[in-house]
């Protein structure tokens, strides 16, 4: 098991941060981008300044997200680790 200190969870959902088969829990200043993405996402705009519609359109194409662009749980991941591998390199 991979030991995580206390502090080192999303402040929005909890969601353990910088978890390396998941990769919606890159830390984004003490939020999961699974969150943060989703968010800046809503926002809206035009799709060349606000990059994190493209990255959660991404996302949900690769399965990573639900339809909506909500995250999937951490677990998914760990029970998927293949799935969390970046399609393109
Ligand atoms: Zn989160």
């Amino acid at each position: 098991m991979m030991s995580t200190p206390e502090d080192q969870s999303c402040g929005i959902c909890g969601r353990p941060l910088n978890v390396e088969v998941d990769p919606l829990s890159g830390d984004c200043g003490g939020d999961c981008w699974g969150c943060i993405g989703l968010i800046e996402a809503q926002m809206g705009g035009d799709p060349e300044e606000n990059i994190s519609i493209g990255s959660v359109a991404t996302e949900v194409d690769w399965g990573w997200r639900e339809s909506g662009g909500s995250p999937k749980s951490q677990r998914f991941f760990l029970e998927n680790p293949e799935i969390g591998k970046t399609p393109v390199s």
